[in-house]
């Protein structure tokens, strides 16, 4: 088996030709620059895409396969210089009738084997939105319909980010994921966590434990690939291996989950919308401490304490370790510069935090520096993330 650091979930933010495809996400955000970043810099040998049922990514990757760096796996996936492979996905927005009556909805990662697969399913998917040149737009689908529209494509779904507030399953339209997915719930493989959650928290609810979890960035710049990121078990890289991984089959499986410490993410608490803050206090917390108005957003950590039916988290036997870590772009004292110079040095970000030791470290770099890299490397470095693109740093 190889051991292979994957991240799922990254977004486009312009075509090739400067054509919007997720407005808030950066302009070098594209196709080809994912596939070099993750191969020059990250590190990440397995990286899902999940923009490219945009029509003007489709473009993107037809020209992206001509130049001679990348060709389509038999297997599924696409090959980048024999060591990135890119799995196509799209995020689709689903509507789900919740058991209030209200409106709710939630987001859903679906992977594709081949470019066929993603351009038919593309086209299907138009009739069902707006405009489909644009990333995660919501369509008239519930989730229960939409697996069924993913697998004719040979896709599979995955939950993504299932308790955020607003656009997810648990955090905007149920307490019960298989409510929404009924007798399809077992083609459910796996749910991604997202940056409130972790490991810990999601097996304090019973229905998710034959889930695999992933953990991935939802990067909207090319820094923040692999700001979450699972290590991998599998024979090869290819879209047959990943969802083999995804049902852990054949001694495929997800080995380590790396993620932020869920009190540090932007939704962990219940926030209140007119003092700006997260509201402490035992969990549920359902308005605020300091002006009682309850015009709040529900955290996640609170959510769960609400819809979780067991006294105490256990996670099953297969479950792999949360370790809590921060990206090198993160740690204090370390500036753009100081890491192009150790990546020219030791290659990428994955061999920094996993291949090194701390000795390869502290020769390069010097006593200082080397002792943040490794107090990341430990989860000793507590960073709090107060907005998607505004960091604050705090040394543990
Ligand atoms: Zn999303
Ligand atoms: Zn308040």
């Amino acid at each position: 088996m190889y051991e292979v650091y994957a991240d799922l979930h990254v977004h486009i933010g312009r075509s090739e030709n400067g054509k919007p495809i997720k407005i808030t996400a950066a302009r070098s955000l594209n196709f080809a620059n994912i596939a070099k970043e993750c191969y020059e810099r990250k590190g990440i040998n397995l990286v899902g895409v999940i923009d490219c049922a945009s029509p003007y990514v489709i473009e993107d990757i037809e020209n992206f396969l001509k130049n001679g760096d990348a060709y389509e796996l038999e297997k599924g996936g696409i090959i980048y210089k024999d060591k990135v492979c890119i799995i196509l996905g799209s995020e689709v927005e689903t509507s789900e009738i919740r058991e209030d009556g209200k409106k709710g909805s939630a987001h859903n990662l679906c992977y594709f084997p081949h470019l066929s697969d993603i351009k038919a399913f593309s086209d299907e998917l138009s009739h069902h939105l707006k405009n489909i040149t644009l990333s995660t737009q919501r369509t008239d689908l519930s989730g229960y319909d939409l697996v069924d529209i993913v697998e004719k494509y040979n896709g599979v779904l995955v939950p993504a980010h299932c308790f955020t507030p607003y656009k997810s399953y648990y955090g905007n339209c149920t307490d019960s994921l298989r409510k929404i997915f009924k007798e399809k719930y077992d083609r459910i493989y796996a749910i991604e966590l997202g940056l409130s959650s972790d490991t810990y928290l999601a097996d304090e609810i019973s229905e998710l434990e034959e889930k695999t979890f992933l953990t991935n960035s939802d990067a909207h710049s090319l820094p923040r690939i692999a700001r979450e990121y699972n290590k991998m078990e599998m024979e090869d890289i290819n879209f047959e291996e990943f969802v083999k991984v995804l049902k852990r089959e054949d001694g495929r499986k997800v080995a380590v989950n790396y993620g932020l410490d869920p009190k540090l993410g932007k939704y962990h608490r219940t926030y209140c919308e007119v003092c700006g803050k997260q509201i402490p206090g035992k969990a549920p917390v359902t308005k605020c401490d300091t002006c009682d108005s309850r015009n709040i957003t529900m955290g996640v950590f609170d959510r769960i304490e609400i819809i979780k039916d067991k006294k105490e988290s256990k996670s099953p036997k297969f479950r792999p370790e949360y370790v809590y870590q921060i990206p090198l772009t993160f740690i204090p004292g370390i500036g753009p510069k100081a890491i192009d110079k150790l990546l020219q040095h030791f290659g990428t970000e994955m061999t920094v935090l996993h291949k090194l030791t701390d000795d390869d470290i502290e020769s390069f770099c010097g006593e200082k520096m080397a002792q943040s890299i490794i107090n990341a490397r430990d989860g000793k470095i507590k960073i709090a993330e107060r907005a998607e693109e505004e960091i604050t740093v705090e040394l543990a």
